[in-house]
């Protein structure tokens, strides 16, 4: 095939010409992520190596190399490579859903660096600093490499290379730099010592060696191995980001050791805000497995129940197959037993931070709450720890409560946990329901969540006392009195005439309840709620 000139996907267009106008102050990145996915690369040749033994590797490395006289830096690793489709697929379009509106918002909103943290821009990063990006690459086990060119503007050329002698199995990326620019402060990325410090910085971790002429500038040590007081925050920032392509900071690290029969370490993060796809069922989730220091699988769910998927992070387990496969691992005792102590720890972990950092909880149950609850649906024995760490608005006030501050301001007489679901606080504050609790001075939760309407059909208690929606049957609030016989008699024909005429009502009657509303809609004890009713009414059931 003779060369081609193809477009980027429009997204990845608009993804370039950001990078070219860079819209960061901190160009050095690039390098970090052209060593991460050399690192990522490299794990899969091993990976593949171990299926098949004709793609065995020796010697896997990244390789950086300057040239001061031609302005370039070329990164090159023995990995797994790319044929000449996943070169157009995988560099020239953005596969990550949600990129088109996390682009929309960016452009309307320049300066926020963080919008675009939430999906990092990888490859494409090399264009703040690049006039021109020259990738060769050759798949592992293929007999012939691609070239793909490109100055960052609308296109790119790819061919494919016959003369292998040319494209070793692997990838290079060589990188034009710019002319340095003082005034946009560019670095000479072809100096030694620039070269080192930044992959000091951000690759150390890389467990690959990268090399430079004779030297390995990186240490390899595994992170979750070294001791919490060894390592650096920003240590941890790095490596969070090179395994869950979040540019964001976690919100908190959670570090495990497990010792006796069945040995494993992990390091856990926190991540600060939820993914856009963290309702979707299709979407990328898991931790990453290694069985003695070696990358064995990304994204394994089955490290983690699904209402904690949102953690990321790395499990080392000593005593596991080189080949285990997904299949396996469903089914695997001590990985469901890892599941159950990582559950734990983790929920043990949120826990903690609600007394040590508030705000940090705040930001955790505001972005990922509503998943956490989904744990209350399951048959897990961790709903008592997920209804510690939940909080719900609540009339009492402004900010969320947990349900323990709940129990300590119930007055005296009030014997259960009440709570109204609906669309909006607005909608639920304001329905007839309140009025009888906001008369007596009792306690509402005002549950605002889908996922809310569900829980509380399985969930009937906290510490002892009974949850109790305040849409259902009679709630007997201790003091609600009968209507007097007087009164009942002066409204027994407008009810006769109400319950035959309302026929989706099942029943009409007296209350007192209410104090200001003339009435309000209230479900049989064992009916369903009304939102819930709603809920199903839109699902066609
Ligand atoms: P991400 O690493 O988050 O997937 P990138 O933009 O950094 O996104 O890279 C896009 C894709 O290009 C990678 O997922 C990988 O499939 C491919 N790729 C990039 N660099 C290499 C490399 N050195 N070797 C093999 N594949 C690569
Ligand atoms: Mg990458």
């Amino acid at each position: 095939m003779s060369t081609e000139t193809l477009e980027f996907q429009a997204e990845a267009r608009q993804l370039l010409e950001l990078m070219v106008h860079s819209i960061y102050s901190n160009k050095d990145i690039f390098l970090r992520e052209l060593i991460s996915n050399a690192s990522d690369a490299l794990d899969k040749r091993r990976l593949a190596g171990l299926k098949d033994d004709s793609l065995k590797a020796d010697d896997l490395h990244i390789r950086i190399e300057a040239d001061k006289e031609a302005r370039t830096l070329t990164v090159r690793d023995n990995g797994i490579g790319m044929t000449r489709d996943e070169v157009v697929g995988l560099i020239g379009t953005i596969a990550r859903s949600g990129t088109a509106e996390t682009l929309r918002r960016l452009k309307e909103n320049k300066e926020s660096a963080e919008l675009i943290g939430q999906f990092g821009v990888g490859f494409y990063s090399v264009f703040m600093v690049a006039d021109k990006v020259t990738l060769l690459t050759r798949k592992a086990g293929e007999p012939t490499g691609v070239r793909w060119e490109s100055e960052g503007d609308g296109t790119y050329t790819v061919e494919t290379v016959e003369d292998v002698q040319d494209v070793p199995e692997g990838t290079s990326i060589r990188v034009h730099l710019r002319p340095a620019d003082e005034e946009d402060a560019l670095y000479d990325y072809t100096d030694e010592a620039k070269i080192r410090e930044i992959v000091k910085r951000y690759s150390d971790f890389i467990s690959f060696p990268v090399r430079m002429g004779e030297s390995t500038l990186n240490s390899m040590k595994a992170l979750w191995a070294r001791p919490r007081s060894e390592v650096s925050e920003e240590e941890y920032r790095e490596f969070y980001r090179h395994i869950s392509h979040d540019w964001t900071d976690p919100l908190d690290i959670i570090q495990m050791r497990a010792e006796g029969t069945f040995e494993y370490e992990a390091l856990l993060f926190l991540p600060s805000r939820a993914p856009h796809d963290l309702y979707q069922r299709d979407a990328r989730h898991g931790l990453q497995l290694y069985v003695k220091r070696v990358f064995i699988l990304d994204d394994s769910r089955e490290l983690l129940p699904d209402h904690l998927r949102f953690v990321k992070g790395v499990v080392d387990a000593a005593d596991l197959s080189l080949n285990i496969s997904r299949e396996i691992l469903q089914q695997d005792r001590h990985i469901q037993l890892i599941r159950r102590r990582l559950a734990k720890k983790i929920l043990a972990s949120i826990k903690d931070l609600m007394s040590k950092d508030a705000e940090k909880y705040r930001t955790f149950w505001r972005e990922f709450g509503p998943a956490v609850k989904e744990g209350l649906l399951d048959r897990t024995e961790d709903h008592k720890a997920i209804l510690d760490i939940a909080s719900f608005a609540s009339t009492a006030g402004e900010e969320p409560t947990t349900l323990a501050d709940y129990l300590a301001r119930m007055p005296e007489g009030q014997d259960k946990i009440y709570f109204m679901t609906g669309d909006s606080r607005a909608q639920i504050e304001n329905s007839p329901h309140m009025e009888a609790f906001r008369a007596k001075g009792y306690e509402v939760l005002l549950l605002t969540d889908p996922v809310d309407e569900i829980w509380v059909e399985a969930v009937r208690d906290y510490e002892g006392k009974e949850l109790q929606s305040i849409t259902r049957g009679a709630v007997d609030l201790p003091s609600e009195e009968e209507p007097s016989p007087e009164e009942a008699g002066e409204y027994a024909a407008v009810l006769t005439w109400l319950n035959e005429t309302l026929d989706d009502v099942k029943e009409v009657r007296l209350t007192t309840r209410l104090t200001t509303s003339p009435a309000c809609l209230v479900s049989d004890t064992d009916g369903i709620t009304p939102a819930l009713e709603k809920m199903y009414k839109a699902m066609g059931q």
